[in-house]
């Protein structure tokens, strides 16, 4: 992008803002064809104007949609992902919010590549359920000696991993991402016979050093839901930014779960902007993409958090809640299938085979 944000005082962007609302506004009164997400929900003014791209049914997370000349003049600061942008004002209804400094990117932030934004995909109106399990893993390494029934529960051995991964290859299961799976449930798009979608939950160490190899070896991609402050504070227990840079360009997916992993229920909306879409906005520094999934941090949340993420204009969230079915009006609450530590191969097969 072309633009610096530099340029522009705070106080001209503010008017530059609030003219660009007027307009918007006056040409919401004029003109019915002024884009705003209509998809099954309340009409809302997108917050990322690039996101309003006319919906493809070919599009798929890896394609680079092009500028609609349709967009509008609040779009433009959005569109800029510089690693010194703060939070657009229009991304808060409320008019008391104020962005945090502590919105702004990490400084470690490498020079963000050009932003792809994708269109949320346009439901075809048919209903759909689909049968795709989700598994749920967080560490993948051997249990420390102390670790108690939590921390054995919550970490797979990488043999383990491993032969989890083999037997799927061997099954015949297809590696999807929730991408794929927001599009069959939008428009139908094909999925293989039998898809799987592996997630891994809040992007420790283990899981560069150990998953990663596993799924290249095996061909098979993730989705990383991390936790985006440790990351910048470099702790040992959690991947670093470089490695998470390294496994994008290997096509594994990236998503937020929030920057301290809290609980989010009966939060202000300042606090959703600042646990969620501020950990939206570090990923997309670090990956070059707007996220569009979300995992709520120990399987919590409410009808605010929900609301949330349409509004920043998210495609879906996956919780803790167990099973395999998915349709399109569930897709703020996708079911998992959770692997626990000692899950043998033979546990999973049974455990992919759970559906309705
Ligand atoms: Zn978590």
């Amino acid at each position: 992008m072309d633009r610096s944000p530099s340029d522009t005082s705070a106080g001209c962007l503010g008017i530059a803002l609030v003219a660009a609302i007027v307009a918007i506004l006056l040409l919401a009164a004029r003109s019915p064809g002024l884009r705003v997400r209509t998809a099954g929900h309340a009409a809302v003014l997108l917050p990322k104007a690039s996101s309003t791209v006319t919906p493809s049914p070919t599009t798929t997370h890896t394609a680079t949609p092009t500028a609609s000349p349709t967009n509008t003049p609040t779009a433009s600061p959005t569109a800029t992902q510089a690693p010194t942008r703060t939070v657009p004002p229009s991304v808060s209804p409320s008019p008391t919010h104020t962005p945090l400094p502590t919105h702004t990117p990490s400084p470690t932030a490498a020079p963000t590549p050009t932003p792809t934004s994708l269109p949320l995909p346009t439901p075809d109106g048919a209903e759909r359920e689909l049968i795709v399990p989700i598994l749920m893993y967080h560490y993948i390494s051997e249990p420390p000696n102390n670790a108690d029934e939590y921390r054995l529960d919550l970490s797979v051995r990488p043999a383990d991993f491993e032969a989890h991964l083999a037997y799927m290859r061997s099954a015949g299961y297809t590696g999807i991402s929730l991408y794929h799976l927001l599009d069959a449930l939008a428009w139908g798009r094909s999925l293989p016979e039998k898809p799987v979608i592996i997630t891994l939950d809040d992007g420790y160490r283990d899981n560069y050093e150990s998953a990663f190899p596993l799924l290249k070896e095996y061909g098979y991609t993730a989705t990383f839901f991390i936790l985006t402050e440790p990351i910048d504070h470099n702790s040992e227990r959690y991947m670093t930014w470089n490695q998470i840079e390294e496994m994008v360009a290997a096509g594994m997916d990236f998503e937020p779960h929030t920057k301290t992993h809290p609980d989010l229920r009966d939060r202000s909306h300042d606090f959703l902007v600042w646990q969620v879409l501020g950990s939206a906005q570090t990923v997309q520094a670090h990956t070059g993409r707007y996220p569009r999934f979300f995992a709520y941090p120990s399987g919590r949340y409410d009808d605010a958090v929900l609301e949330f993420l349409e509004e920043i204009n998210f495609w879906g969230a996956v919780t803790t809640w167990s099973g395999a079915v998915h349709t399109w009006e569930s897709r703020y609450q996708l079911r998992r299938v959770r692997v626990k530590g000692g899950d043998s191969a033979a546990v999973v097969a049974e455990k992919l085979q759970w559906g309705p």
